[in-house]
């Protein structure tokens, strides 16, 4: 444990700094007073004293704007009365203020300044406060090495002698330690420059302390005493009014929300928070909140929130040069592309900010600074190599999507081979029915012979070929005899049986070029193709002793069944009207003439 030696002989502005960091309200107040009071004296350098002393009041109650204008009030003053200890004052501020906003060139323009006011001042204890914010800065840029060099190159008695000194010394080893995440080796140095602050500095100090420890106690994992610690700087900020330390201590503590996942409370704190970063210029800090609001959107699965937020924060980012704000941007991109599934983008940006990941990791692992780090009895630790892994894992995610569209391109394939079976045998089963209606429509239901409509088509469509083709076309007409007989002695069914035997043989009997169909009832008619009256007659008997070669169901076995015919070959003239009328006559003269016979006419 230090102990840091009591001041010596102390200038009175450093007590003053002590006080308006415990007090920021009433130095404003009082400053503003010497204000006017060095005003209206003239006395220039008390009143760029004032002014560099209300900035840094200004400073401490989070009032960025108000302590720029201080500023430029006090380096005015400052000039005119060649105030080497105001510049350097002024100067300083002036680089906690670009820090604070992120213009890391800007700052590093001011250090300058104040490091050459510091050295012209002859004020030992300001030039080595000057080197130190020097090493801040360098830290903030991430050229750690130099950061490291300007450290070790102080006077280590000289800024052991001086609380602030020392304490602003153990402060930054220690945020840099935070940087390599050393955590462990982090929470000492904090706890050396707490205690010197609690002893010897002002409120704002205290809690900037506190806020850092429980950072290094987060970093190490112990979140007990991390938000043991982010309270105290909270409530500290809270009592000094510094609006801007509030929101520090409020974002870190959502930080810890959102590993618990309570991103109801993390947003709470956020939105408290964010608005002060804002009015405050302190585009870092804006920008790491809203990358902690896009983390809870990503929590609560609210995509489009998480979208807003990230264009927000991309357009804060993009005009800063923090290599990690980078890094941690094209993180939260990623897994807003995670999240939406598209893996492909989400590796094009998780691979971006392992880029910058590098660039940050390359500054810490530069052989210069692991040198300087052993100097100054600095471990490095290694870190972890957590975005490499992620950067595994998403390749893995692509390569899986990849194979994933595979399968779904061979199930479209398969299920598009599927569809034009299923439309196929669709369409085919449409065709057999509609060939099997246009065949019942064209078959005797009873007999399965050509109906009425098909006989007497195809004998139509026989003349029209008979014609062309210079064919003879005859047409005959069947009725069986007595029918009505078999009906009412044996039953409709037996009827039905000897029809359909008719059809059966009627079938075998003819050739392949003629045709024979039911014209309704019992009567039949028949169309051949180049028949003579021999033929005729052939085609009569051998039908009728088909009919009667073995018996019919339900008729006894002697039963002989008969029917007569009206035979005629066409006329050139004749169409289906006249030929069928012709036939039909003949027919009708059959059974006139006792049935069981064929009867020709021309
Ligand atoms: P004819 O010798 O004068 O022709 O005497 P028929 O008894 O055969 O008289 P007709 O031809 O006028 O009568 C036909 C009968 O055939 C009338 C009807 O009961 C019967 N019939 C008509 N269609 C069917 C059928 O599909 N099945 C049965 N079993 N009988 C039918
Ligand atoms: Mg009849
Ligand atoms: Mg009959």
């Amino acid at each position: 444990m230090l102990v840091a030696t009591p001041l010596v002989a102390a200038q009175e502005w450093q007590q003053q700094r002590v006080d308006a960091s415990s007090n920021p309200d009433v130095w404003i107040k009082k400053t503003s007073e010497l204000i006017d009071k060095y005003d209206n004296q003239r006395q220039f350098e008390e009143l760029a004293m004032a002014y560099a002393l209300q900035a840094e009041a200004y400073r401490y109650s989070g009032n960025e704007s108000e302590a720029q204008k201080a500023i430029q009030e006090g380096l005015r003053f400052a000039a005119l009365a060649e105030s080497k200890v105001a510049k350097t004052l002024l100067k300083m501020n002036q680089t906690w203020y670009f820090l604070q906003r992120g213009q890391l060139r800007q700052a590093n323009a001011s250090i300058v300044y104040a490091i050459e006011h510091a050295k012209e001042s002859d004020n030992k204890d300001l030039q080595i406060e000057a080197d130190i914010l020097h090493a801040q800065v360098m830290q903030n840029t991430g050229d750690i090495a130099r950061a490291l060099q300007i450290l070790e190159q102080l006077n280590r008695e000289a800024y052991t002698a001086r609380p602030r000194l020392q304490m602003e010394f153990h402060a930054l080893i220690g945020s840099i330690y935070m940087d390599v995440g050393a955590n462990d080796i982090a929470l000492t140095h904090i706890q050396d420059a707490l205690e010197i602050s609690r002893e010897h500095l002002g409120e704002w100090d205290v809690s900037v302390l506190e806020y850092n420890l429980a950072r290094a106690y987060q970093g190490a994992g112990n979140d007990k005493q991390a938000e043991q610690h982010y309270k105290t700087a909270l409530e500290i900020s809270e009592a000094i009014n510094d609006d801007l330390g509030v929101a520090y201590a409020l974002f870190q503590m959502a930080s810890m929300d959102i590993e618990e996942a309570d991103y109801q409370q993390a947003l709470m704190r956020l939105n408290k928070a964010l608005p002060q970063f804002k009015s405050a210029g302190a585009h870092p800090m804006e920008a790491q909140s809203r990358l902690s609001i896009v983390s809870v959107y990503l929590g609560t699965q609210e995509l489009d929130n998480a979208f807003s937020q990230l264009e927000s924060a991309t357009s804060v980012i993009n005009t800063l040069t923090d290599d990690k704000l980078h890094q941690n941007l094209h993180e939260r991109w990623s897994e807003y592309y995670q999240s939406q599934g598209n893996y492909e983008a989400a590796l094009e940006h998780y691979k971006t900010s392992v880029d910058y990941m590098q660039k940050v990791q390359k500054q810490t692992r530069d052989k210069q600074v692991q040198e300087i780090m052993v100097r100054l009895e600095i471990k490095e630790q290694e870190t972890t190599n957590e975005l490499l892994k992620k950067e595994n894992e998403l390749q893995q995610l692509e390569l899986q999507e990849q194979q994933t569209s595979y399968y779904l391109l061979i199930w479209i394939i398969i299920s598009g081979f599927l569809v034009v079976i299923i439309v196929s045998a669709f369409l085919y089963q449409q065709w057999r029915a509609r060939k099997n209606f246009a065949e019942l429509a064209l078959k005797d239901d009873l007999t399965n012979a050509p109906n009425r409509r098909a006989i007497v088509r195809i004998c139509k469509k026989g003349l029209e070929q008979a014609r062309e083709q210079q064919r003879q076309l005859a047409l005959a007409v069947i009725d069986f005899d007595h029918f009505k007989t078999i009906n009412d002695q044996f039953g409709h069914d037996v009827g039905d049986h000897v029809l359909q035997r008719f059809a059966e043989v009627a079938k075998l009997s003819l050739r392949n070029q003629d045709s024979f169909g039911r014209l309704g009832g019992e009567e039949w008619l028949l169309v051949f193709f180049d028949v003579s009256k021999e033929d005729a007659k052939n085609i009569f008997e051998r039908i009728t002793d088909k009919l009667n070669s073995k018996p019919i169901e339900g008729l006894p076995d002697d039963y002989r069944i008969t029917f007569s015919m009206g035979f005629t070959n066409a006329h050139p003239e004749d169409d289906f009207d006249s030929l069928y009328k012709r036939a039909d006559n003949v027919l009708f003269e059959a059974k006139d003439k006792g049935r069981e016979r064929l009867i020709i006419t021309d």
